[in-house]
Formats: C-alpha cells, sequence, structure tokens
C-alpha cells in the first residue's frame, strides 16, 4: 500500500520509521510519503490560511494551496470551472481521507475496508479547518473522498487523527504483524463486542489472583469465561454494540449470558428489559 501525507508539520510523521510500521516499509509492503503543504505556496511567507468568510474566530486552510498540492500528487488536471461528472483522474483504488471532528466515526469496518485500497491520500487539517470546498471538489473529479472524526473531542491537528487511523488500518493489511492470528480475537472483530481482559505471568502478583478458570487448562471453559466476560464489559461499558449485535448469531449460552445482564434476546438484535417500578 501506497500512503502520502500533507501536512504543514511533516515532521510529526518521522516516528512512523518505528516499530512494525518501520519493518513493513524495510519489506516494502508499505510506502510512506510525507508532503509539506506549504511547498506549494507562492508568497513569501508560505501562508496556507486565510480569515473565515462570514467571520468568526481563528483561520481556515485555503482551498488554492490544497488543490495545487492534490492535483499533482493525485495527478488530476487542473480545471477553473465546475467540473461536476467528470470521470475520476486518480489511479483506481486511490482514497482521499481528512479527518475532521465533524465528520462520521473512523471505527474498524472503515479501517478493515481501507487495508484493502492501493492508495491513501491524508489531508491534515490546521487552524479551524479545511476550506469546506476542497472535499468536494475531489469527490466532483471522481476521486473516492472519505473524512472521518477519530472522537468526540478537537486536536489541534489532523495529524494525531491520521496517525491513528494509519495504525489501525496497517495492521490489518496480511503480511504486516508478525503473529496474524493476534488481530483475530481483538476488540471490534467478528462481533462488535469490548475483549475480555488480558493476564499474564505470575498467576499471583501482589495479592491479585488471575481469575482460576485461566489457569485450569480447560480449553473450552477457557473460551466461555472469556466470552461472558466480553459480553459483560460490553454490556457495561458500551450497550450500544450489544444493540448491533444479530440474536440469530448468538448462541445458546450467549442468550443466557446477556438474559442475566438484562437483554431480551428475541428480536433481530438485542433489547434492554425494561425495569419495573416498584410502587
Ligand atoms: N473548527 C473545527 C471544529 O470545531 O469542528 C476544529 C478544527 S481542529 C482545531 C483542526 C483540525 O484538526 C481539523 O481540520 C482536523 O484535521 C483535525 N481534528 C481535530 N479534531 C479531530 C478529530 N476528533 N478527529 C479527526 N480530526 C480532527
Amino acid at each position: 500500500m501506497r500512503i502520502d501525507i500533507v501536512s504543514v508539520f511533516p515532521e510529526f510523521f518521522d516516528s512512523l520509521h518505528v516499530s512494525l510500521l518501520g519493518k513493513a516499509q524495510e519489506s516494502g509492503l508499505l510506502d510512506i510519503a510525507t508532503h509539506n503543504l506549504r511547498d506549494w505556496t507562492h508568497d513569501v511567507h508560505h501562508s496556507v490560511d486565510d480569515t473565515p468568510v462570514g467571520g468568526g474566530a481563528g483561520m481556515v486552510m485555503k482551498p488554492e494551496v490544497w488543490a495545487e498540492c492534490l492535483d499533482e500528487l493525485l495527478e488530476v488536471p487542473a480545471t477553473s470551472g465546475s467540473a461536476a461528472g467528470t470521470e475520476p483522474q486518480a489511479e483506481p483504488g486511490t482514497v482521499l481521507i481528512f479527518p475532521n471532528p465533524s465528520a462520521p466515526l473512523f471505527s474498524q469496518a472503515a479501517a478493515t475496508e481501507l487495508s484493502h485500497v492501493k492508495r491513501i491520500v491524508f489531508g491534515c487539517g490546521r487552524y479551524e479547518g479545511i476550506d469546506a470546498r476542497v472535499p468536494q471538489y475531489y469527490a466532483q473529479q471522481g476521486i473516492d473522498v472519505a473524512e472521518y472524526s477519530i472522537g468526540d473531542y478537537v486536536l489541534n491537528g489532523g495529524e494525531v487523527a491520521v496517525y491513528a487511523m494509519i495504525e489501525a488500518i496497517t495492521r490489518l493489511i496480511p503480511g504486516f504483524m508478525g503473529n496474524p492470528e493476534s488481530i483475530v480475537e481483538e476488540s471490534y472483530t467478528g462481533d462488535p463486542l469490548l475483549e475480555h481482559r488480558q493476564y499474564t505471568k505470575p498467576a499471583t502478583w501482589r495479592g491479585l489472583s488471575v481469575p482460576a478458570v485461566l489457569t485450569s487448562g480447560d480449553h473450552s471453559k477457557v473460551d466461555r469465561y472469556r466470552r461472558d466476560e466480553a459480553l459483560e464489559r460490553t454490556s457495561r461499558l458500551r450497550p450500544d454494540l450489544i444493540e448491533t449485535l444479530e440474536c440469530a448469531s448468538l448462541d445458546k449460552a450467549d442468550r443466557k449470558t446477556l438474559i442475566g445482564l438484562g437483554w431480551e434476546v428475541s428480536s433481530v438484535h438485542p433489547r434492554r428489559v425494561e425495569k419495573k417500578v416498584d410502587r
């Protein structure tokens, strides 16, 4: 996979060369290039921002600079007017992604889908963000454009969000992880459940023991314990995820556990049982 990152702080991404991401680049599985947006400016100050149209605080990133940069990276011929309905110009399999706190949440499902594309170009916003016409324009050019938030909070810039997305996407590329099994049983993978808690040796540490069943050697009991714990933790911490489970895919023991946790499991998705109020 080829990844291009455009930022006014490209040095932020220097650490992409360490650990598994570094190894993947050495082996040729990944090719990551960073670009400084200011290289596409023409004024002495290399300015990339301007005041918001309509007033308000802060500055907005200028569409002209972004367009010069993205036209070149995506090999889209520059146009002056409306270009709606034109054929895709970028290499098929390229996705242009803008991190944006006012966008749909990035998810494991999105990461999985993106792990199969040939190329991703990320555009990191700063200040109050990038002029909204930039993603609109490239979508009009037939480019596959996506905007994602990594959480309901506001960061200073898109760099941290892009870093998080790159880690989530690339670890799903076949051959990236030393042990491919380690990504099979994780949170949000398969069923949308939080993972059970993990322990290592010693079995007792500072007076705290691991659950006895984990040292029993009985694999089916261990599997059931972990599955029940995943259901319990998800029910308690992220009930919204339980509501997305397919009841038809639950086995008898799953149903028993969920009923015990206060869920009704006879419809398409589990539903919380209304608590009766004693009068
Ligand atoms: N004015 C924007 C708003 O209130 O929605 C905030 C802009 S933020 C200070 C600057 C840039 O940081 C954004 O353009 C985006 O690239 C990035 N950013 C900030 N928070 C983010 C989040 N939760 N997810 C993804 N990107 C984020």
